[in-house]
């Protein structure tokens, strides 16, 4: 390839899209601060994930960490060591401890067969990941919640459009957060979600995420600028109209690597029945890392770039107790996402197909 290729690259809307909102803000002059733009993607996003309350903050990160603060969650927080760095920083951040509980090696998610035997009497929730936008075992981690008084706050950052038994996927939990990063399939430039369909956990996260302000010199309590601005809530207008359009896209290719790449050396994630996919992401497992990293290898000599999502396994941070999980150990060492996005080309997928087969018969 020429052409770098790298792991996604961004939708961007035609430009006179775009232009038309920004005129809309030149004529307000209302540029953050909540403006009309950031009201109607909040009320779009409700209907589109048919939710209560829908908070539009300034990226999920921030996200995840007013969401621990509004649950109000001091002690430890049972989560998923296969995941992106935010879901554990935010909740050291957040000044709570996480318990690393090992991953199911089918769906790559949090198994909830080892979350019993994680609590202590200091466990105050769960936060698992629905990774690369696979639902995780939401009816069972919600009866041992329900058991073991435990909130749960999903990470959601890669379902954004994906459906589990009819139901939005960010609907599931006490709360969930979603990133809108450039990188994400729906994205705001830099953005993110908190989602809910708790009232009284809503009015509390709306006053967080605005400083604390209950009026313009009246405070409710403690909180933080998580907000974000007209700009960036245009580009997430012009976007949600086309999601559908993207999503179909990347399914296409998605089976086209499923056609090119079906040989027993590549596994892939199970995903549980009765999910509508987003296609967000394309990983693939191999049988070793030596393998992985050969291909890798000669997928980087060929201008093609795959990230290791997601690599160490967090309970490898140097600011976190280590902890053995020998699942997501083993599966973060050898797991590779592909180039994925609605503008790669047949032959592209084509050509990076047959650069990895090529690799892996040449290595074996
Ligand atoms: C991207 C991501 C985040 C962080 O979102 P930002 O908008 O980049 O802050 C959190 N969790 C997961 C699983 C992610 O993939």
């Amino acid at each position: 390839m020429k052409e770098k290729i790298y792991i996604t690259k961004t939708y961007l809307p035609p430009i006179d899209e775009y232009i038309s909102y920004i005129e809309g803000i030149w004529e307000r002059s209302q540029l953050t601060n909540n403006g009309p733009l950031v009201k109607e993607l909040e009320d779009r996003l409700k209907n589109y994930f048919k939710v209560k309350h829908v908070f539009f903050v300034c990226n999920g990160t921030m996200a995840l960490q007013i969401a621990i603060k509004a649950l109000e969650l001091k002690g430890e927080i049972l989560t998923t060591p296969f995941s992106h760095v935010a879901t554990t920083s935010s909740i050291v951040w957040e000044d709570c401890h996480p318990v690393f509980v090992d991953i199911d090696p089918q769906t790559l998610n949090i198994n909830p067969n080892l979350i019993e035997e994680n609590i202590s009497e200091n466990t105050k929730a769960i936060l698992p990941t629905h990774v690369y936008g696979i639902p995780c075992a939401v009816e069972q981690i919600e009866k041992i919640a329900h058991d073991f008084h435990l909130k749960i706050l999903y990470d959601a950052a890669h379902t954004f459009g994906v459906t589990y038994k009819g139901k939005s996927l960010v609907s599931f939990g006490d709360v969930s957060t979603i990133s809108f990063h450039a990188t994400k399939l729906f994205h705001t430039v830099e953005g993110g979600a908190i989602i809910t369909n708790n009232d009284k956990l809503a009015e509390k996260i709306g006053y967080m995420r605005y400083f604390g302000l209950k009026g313009p010199s009246e405070f409710w309590g403690l909180g933080i600028n998580g907000n974000n601005s007209e700009f960036h809530a245009a580009m997430g207008l012009c976007v949600l109209p086309k999601i559908s359009e993207l999503i179909a896209m990347r399914k296409k290719i998605s089976e086209l690597y499923n056609s090119y790449l079906s040989i027993n050396e590549i596994s892939h994630p199970k995903i549980p029945e009765q999910t509508q996919n987003n296609y967000s992401y394309y990983p693939i497992l191999f049988r070793s890392e030596e393998t992985m990293l050969n291909v890798l290898n000669h997928l980087n000599e060929n201008n093609v770039y795959p990230r290791r999502y997601f690599f160490p396994n967090l309970s490898k941070l140097p600011y976190v107790k280590y902890e053995q999980t020998p699942v997501a150990q083993d599966i973060a060492s050898r797991v590779l996402c592909l180039p994925l996005s609605s503008y790669l080309k047949e032959k592209t997928v084509k050509f990076i197909s047959n650069r990895i087969l090529e690799s892996i018969t040449h290595s074996s």
